[in-house]
């Protein structure tokens, strides 16, 4: 059953036992007690009518007027429309047309007519109250269906549920076209959430989430086969250095990528790469960059490759490293495995890269003479979060490659692996670029299992929508095109579901079969007035 079902039943269950239950105590159930009190005040007020209205006529009429049929027939008129004046008065809703068979009754003595009719309504209240009795929760009548049904609704919404937090949509039924949309959202956890790859319960609200620059979310419009099609997809650059030195190098990239992607396939037969190349010389050669941005062909890789020479070079021992970096950063990067294979036989420019080999910008220490900063071409490579391999071909790289580590405050960025055997060097990127397959599968899968967006979300003509599997939590709308999520800084309710989570951590984990780990201990100190008082700011 699900949770609108249950606690629908549960609502209908307690009402009922609320308003028609008579054993538990001794008085009439709840509903004839209201019944009762109802009809009294009714009969009260009607009484009270009968009486002015009787009341003021008498003191109208004279005593010898005669009893024409028209003078009858003008006072009767009279007290009806006294009757009703008194009763509208009191906010009842009378009309005097309801009374055309008491305008031809024959009425001299009003005192009479006023006690007569008084016994009379007494006698219907008797019967109204007896019939009240009879009422139980089967048999009961609502004017406009279960009033408990409007509740739930109201408090409810629409069974729509945020894909993240899984809050119901604050709509009714008729969503006249709007978007889904909560009055609060809620931690992610609490809806069952995990963080990628792990039983971590996310204890983040998802309008903090939207609003965050960098975080992902996994699409459930794909299906298992096209989410393990896609992280087998991997873009693989080769940057090298292509002055007179490194010629054998190069014929060896030319002839052995297939090799490559060949072991790759053994693997995993379905894996799809793209290849780039991208060379580079130093500052005053004759094409000091040449390039060729992601291909499926092997065949253009390859005559492209043919063509490049290894030449140039030679003023100094330094060389464009800088500028091979920019240009890496700019291919067309777009599968979720990205690696970057970089050979290199000597150092870039700056004497803080080297150990005093021939440099002549031995200055461009963070700034290269074309601007570049080591600083921010390695930021942009982490962004686009590639793997970074460096080919050691000899020990002149070594002061730069430590460099490079430092700058990107990562022990594996690039990841050195010896190139003294360039064969052997590509035989790594080989394996790499399988762990890497694997290893985006196996988070895939994980990611897949625990998005889940409602049932009615789910139109299965809309399925290939997105084009990406990864989006980020800020362009939600790409991929939930009917929800609304406003973004927040600071969610005005997290007081409340941190008390919530402290409080029940226990049971959540239990629903979700996950963990919550490193609760602030703040969050214990919450008392249940302050949780209730972060729902009242919020909602009034
Ligand atoms: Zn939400
Ligand atoms: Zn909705
Ligand atoms: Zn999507």
């Amino acid at each position: 059953m699900d949770s609108f079902s249950y606690a629908n039943n549960w609502m209908q269950k307690y009402v009922e036992k609320q308003l028609f239950d008579e054993k538990k105590c001794r008085q009439s159930p709840k509903y004839i007690e209201e019944a009762k009190i109802k009809i009294g005040n009714t009969m009260q007020l009607v009484e009270k009518a009968i009486v002015f209205a009787t009341n003021n006529l008498i003191g109208l009429t004279k005593e010898k007027e005669k009893n024409t049929p028209e003078v009858k027939n003008a006072k009767i008129k009279t007290w009806i429309k006294q009757f009703c004046k008194n009763l509208q008065d009191n906010q009842f809703p009378i009309n005097n047309a309801l009374f055309g068979t008491l305008l031809d009754s024959n009425v001299t003595d009003f005192t009479n007519f006023q006690e007569n009719i008084i016994t009379q309504f007494y006698a219907e209240q008797t019967k109204l109250k007896s019939h009240f009795k009879s009422i139980h929760s089967s048999t009961v009548k609502w004017e406009r269906g279960s009033p408990i049904n409007q509740i739930m609704e109201k408090l409810w919404g629409y069974t729509a549920q945020c894909p993240f937090c899984r809050e119901p949509c604050m709509w009714m039924h008729n969503h006249e076209g709007k978007s889904h949309k909560c009055l609060q959202h809620r931690p992610q956890g609490v809806g069952g959430q995990f963080w990628l790859g792990t039983k971590e319960l996310v204890m983040e609200n998802c309008n903090l989430m939207v609003n965050t620059t960098n975080q992902k979310f996994g699409c459930t419009r794909w299906t298992w086969e096209e989410v393990s099609n896609e992280a087998q997809k991997v873009d693989l650059a080769f940057l090298l250095d292509i002055t007179a030195s490194m010629h054998g190098i190069i014929k060896i990239v030319k002839g052995e990528v297939d090799k490559v992607i060949d072991k790759v396939k053994n693997e995993y037969p379905r894996a799809h790469l793209r290849v780039a190349f991208v060379g580079y010389r130093d500052h005053w050669n004759y094409e000091r960059i040449v390039k060729m941005d992601f291909t499926e062909s092997l065949i253009s890789f390859s005559s492209f490759m043919s063509k490049i020479k290894a030449s140039g070079g030679g003023f100094d021992t330094t060389e464009d490293v800088f500028g091979g970096l920019e240009e890496a950063g700019n291919l067309s990067w777009t599968a979720p495995n990205r690696l970057l294979m970089h050979f290199a036989d000597a150092p870039c420019h700056g004497s803080r890269f080297h150990e005093g080999l021939w440099d002549r910008y031995k200055k461009d220490n963070y700034k290269d003479i074309k601007g570049l900063k080591i600083k921010d071409l390695i930021k942009k490579l982490k962004e686009l979060d590639i793997k970074y391999y460096f080919g050691k071909i000899n020990e002149s790289t070594n002061k730069m490659i430590t460099e490079f580590k430092k700058v990107s405050g990562d022990n594996n960025f690039p990841h050195e692996i010896d190139a003294s055997c360039a064969a052997t060097a590509l035989n790594v990127v080989a394996e790499s670029i399988t762990l890497s397959i694997h290893q985006s599968i196996l988070e895939w899968r994980e990611r897949q299992n625990v998005i889940i967006i409602s049932k009615n979300d789910k139109n299965k003509s809309n399925k290939m929508k997105c084009k990406t599997f990864w989006h980020y939590y800020k362009d939600y709308k790409s991929c939930l095109t009917n929800w609304d999520i406003a973004p927040d800084s600071i969610a005005d309710t997290f007081q409340y579901w941190q008390w919530f989570m402290y409080n029940y951590s226990k049971e959540l984990q239990e629903l979700h079969g996950g963990e919550l780990r490193d609760m602030p201990e703040s969050w214990g100190t919450i008392d249940v007035e302050k949780a209730k008082q972060s729902l009242r700011n919020h909602f009034t």
